[in-house]
This record gives structure tokens, sequence and C-alpha cells, in this order.
């Protein structure tokens, strides 16, 4: 998740969203992820903004690119599957046209969601197995905010990095760090979990 007003050290000193989304928020800053980055969090379901942090279920990760706007959120968000994840131990393909469980893993969206608070978030929308911070889960949703301006390049990155059980980083030369001045590429200390995982 990026909330739509951003720290510098990945606290919420500037949210201006839901109670709900605080809530959200405060329980992910709350949990030991700087010291790792890695490992799921998050309560299943794809009410509101429900949102988290959890592990695809094996290497072969399929990502659904459902109906993104062409010009700028579809490029961007089939270069980061192919320049931010392939690179892993990852198999990362990036399917444009269609979600189904049976044969996606993941599936991003851009809509105009609302003035809830956040940019962008991922939600698990398929079933879980095992328990925090193992969890996986058979198949995200990646939610892209129109109804706010980002840079999609850096968002693109952070939101699957969190379908693939990558939590915030303290690396500002991270995506996956969620502050102001944001990065767009994953780092070889988040390559290197993810190498350890798939
Ligand atoms: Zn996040």
């Amino acid at each position: 998740m990026i909330a739509t007003g951003r720290s510098s050290r990945g606290t919420v000193a500037r949210f201006t969203g839901a109670l709900l989304a605080v809530a959200v928020i405060l329980g992910m800053a709350g949990s030991p992820a700087s010291a790792t980055n890695f490992g799921s969090t998050g309560t299943p379901g794809t009410d509101g903004i429900t949102n988290g942090v959890w592990f695809t279920p094996d290497r072969f990760w399929n990502v659904g690119l459902m109906s993104l706007e062409p010009d700028r959120n579809l490029p961007a968000l089939r270069a980061s599957v192919e320049d931010d994840y392939n690179v892993t131990d990852l198999d990362a393909f990036a399917i444009t046209g269609s979600c189904a469980a049976a044969s996606h893993d993941a599936c991003v969206f851009d809509t105009p969601y609302g003035r809830n608070g956040v940019n962008g978030w991922n939600a698990c929308a398929g079933t879980v197995s095992g328990s925090h911070p193992n969890q996986t889960c058979s198949l995200s949703y990646v939610r892209l905010n129109q109804t706010y301006t980002w840079d999609v390049n850096n968002l693109a990155c952070h939101e699957l990095g969190h379908a693939v059980g990558l939590r915030h980083s303290t690396e500002t030369s991270s995506c996956m760090f969620a502050a102001a001045s944001p990065a767009t590429i994953t780092t070889t200390h988040d390559r290197g979990h993810l190498n350890t995982r798939y």
C-alpha cells in the first residue's frame, strides 16, 4: 500500500484516509519489516482497502494486466513485471486481457476508487494457506487508484512487490520504500529475498 500522504520513515504522518485505512497501515508499520522487509501480513478479502502482503504460491507468477490505461499504466506494469520481477528466480509473466483464478496469480486493476487515502494497495482475492508471516494467497488483486496522481513506475513496482512477499523497506533506493521521491526498481536486497523464497 502507498498512502496518499507519505512520510519519510514509513510511518503515518500525513495520511488523510479513513479510520479503517489508518488501522491497516499502522498494523503494517508496526510489524518487524525493517529488518527483512519480507513476509506475509494482513487480512484476506477485497472489501474497501483491505490489504496486505502475501507470498504467491510458487515461482510461476502469472500477472494479469486488466484493462489498464494503455499509454501509461499498462506499459509501466508490464515493464515492472519483466524488469523488476522476472529478473529474479520468479518466472514472472505479464498477461493482458483476462483474469481468472485458474490461470492467474495476480491481477492488476486501475480504477477511480475515490478519495480513500491510498494510491494503491494489494488485496488477497483468493484462498490463503499457512499462517503469517509465511502465508500464501492464491490470487492477488493489485489496485491502482486513479482518483489520485502518482508515479506509475513506482506504484507498479511497489504493489507488485506486496503480491510476492515484499514489505516496506528502509532502503531509499527501493520501490518498497513507501515515501516521497519514490524509487522505481527493486534492489539487490529485495531480489535476494525473492530468490531465497522462490
Ligand atoms: Zn506498501
